[in-house]
């Protein structure tokens, strides 16, 4: 049995395992870092993440004139958290979060040497309650992958890096206990099967959420409000966050809340070379796209992506198939289209400013040509009824309505020849105040039909 002694040891290399180790070790602690996957993948989802952080009275805000305070952050998350009576410690998060998150992320990260995106990007403005009021989504320039990689190389030239030992392939299965006291963790290693055992004063757990592994824990803690699970469900998440260990917290004692508060996205598309179970794409649903059911129907009232990312995924798990089409041209395309994530934005993961430039000019000719090439999920015609043709085929039955979404389409193009003076359509309406916020008018077309 190999068996590991420090001052602290920390389950997971993901970021949070990152963060934790580096503070112990700017603490003077030594640690251990225990992780199921290959050095390869030290970083964790954050290699392939899109890296928007919330700030809050960054030098980006001010510089676009955005006032923005604490307080008013808070009062935003107050409104849309929902929070109950119970819920004191996410609301003591949401102070030290708001209150902490200039100085201790935002500083913190930019003498780490990450940069962000001269413009916020102003996401979740609130649909049915109140939202972010301003724009606080700050893009890293680089993508999660360059935060991570930025990370690590900090962890690895620390001062104390003689203090931290990092395992790779050992996969913790529960914990050990000392005279009532969790003392340690136990597990075996990904290849072979040995069993190790690793102990310390504390044991942080940051294995990442539940949406990993084989979605059961998603199915099972799936929200009340989003009916009953879809029968399929895409996988973003990191293939080992698997929730085994939340089970084993739970085991130990510890107190496990919000499970069925994770965050999915009503828009996914299947990646074409999958590297887990069910590997999706989180499509940004473009907004001047006309978004109907499994029927060709548009929801009333239209979805528009920006506003309450919750909501979208409560309207299309309403329906009786519980997924739902977005149409759109080839021009709606190039300029809106877009997968979150570092894998699809090589030009910001790559730090290439003119081929960042060019695609926000000229449009992504690159993503939109490799996504119709590749993605078994996105079918185009150059007409409506052909396109209905192709819609049905994938579905495998008649489902799609040629009619309802030709009337749905002829509806729409007709009010965006009314002029922005004379919009009824809500999405159109959407569509104007989104465009008054400079980051929002240069990805969203000039009322597309
Ligand atoms: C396409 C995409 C875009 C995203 N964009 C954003 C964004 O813009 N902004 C944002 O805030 N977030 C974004 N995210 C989410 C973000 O990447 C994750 O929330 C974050 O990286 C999670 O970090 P973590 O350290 O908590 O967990 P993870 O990165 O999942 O790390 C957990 C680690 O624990 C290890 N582990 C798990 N189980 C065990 C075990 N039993 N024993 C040992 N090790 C174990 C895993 O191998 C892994 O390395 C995005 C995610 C995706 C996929």
């Amino acid at each position: 049995m190999r068996t590991y002694k420090s001052d602290v040891v920390v389950i997971g290399g993901g970021l949070a395992g990152i963060c934790a180790a580096l503070e112990l070790l700017d603490a003077g602690k030594s640690v251990t870092i225990l992780d199921r996957d290959g050095e390869e993948n030290f970083g964790g989802l954050a290699k392939e993440s899109f890296g928007g952080i919330f700030v809050v009275g960054s030098r980006e805000q001010k510089r676009n004139g955005i006032e923005d305070s604490p307080a008013q952050a808070l009062a935003d998350w107050c409104a849309f958290a929902e929070f109950g009576a119970a819920d004191h410690w996410p609301r003591r998060w949401a102070e030290a979060y708001t209150g902490r998150c200039h100085d201790e992320v935002y500083l913190w990260l930019k003498a780490n040497g990450i940069g962000f995106f001269p413009v916020p990007h102003w996401v979740e403005r609130g649909l049915h309650v109140r939202g972010n009021s301003v724009p606080r989504f700050h893009i890293v320039w680089g993508t999660g992958r360059e935060l991570a990689l930025q990370l690590i190389a900090r962890l690895r030239n620390h001062t104390n890096a003689a203090k931290l030992a990092v395992h790779f392939g050992h996969r913790v299965e529960g914990f050990t206990t000392l005279m009532g006291e969790i003392s340690g963790c136990s597990g075996a290693l990904e290849d072979g099967g040995e069993p190790f055992e690793a102990f310390g004063e504390a044991i942080v757990v940051a294995s990442g959420g539940i949406n990993g592994g084989d979605l059961a824990k998603v199915r099972q803690h799936w929200h009340a409000d989003w009916r009953t699970p879809p029968q399929t469900i895409l996988n973003g998440s990191h293939r080992f966050a698997d929730g085994r260990l939340h089970d084993a917290v739970g085991r130990a004692g510890g107190n496990l809340t919000h499970l069925d508060r994770m965050w999915d996205y009503a828009a996914g598309v299947r990646h074409w070379q999958p590297r887990k179970p069910n590997h999706g794409l989180s499509v940004v649903p473009p907004r001047s796209a006309l978004w109907v059911d499994w029927r060709g129907r548009r929801f009333a009232p239209p979805l528009v992506t920006g506003f309450d990312t919750r909501d979208l995924v409560t309207q299309v798990c309403a329906t009786e198939r519980q997924y739902s089409w977005q149409i759109l041209n080839r021009r709606i395309a190039l300029k809106e289209l877009a997968i979150s994530g570092a894998e699809f934005n090589p030009s910001i993961r790559d730090r290439k400013r003119l081929a960042f430039l060019r695609d926000l000019l000229f449009g992504n000719r690159w993503l939109v040509d490799t996504l119709i090439d590749n993605c078994e999920d996105v079918v185009v015609a150059d007409t409506l009824p052909a396109l209905v043709a192709k819609m049905n085929a994938l579905q495998g039955d008649n489902a799609v309505d040629l009619e309802a979404l030709g009337e749905a389409v002829s509806r729409y193009d007709a009010q965006v020849a009314l002029g922005p003076d004379r919009f009824e359509d809500e999405q159109l309406k959407r569509l104007a105040l989104l465009r008054q916020w400079k980051g929002d008018r240069i990805r969203t077309c000039n009322f597309q039909k």
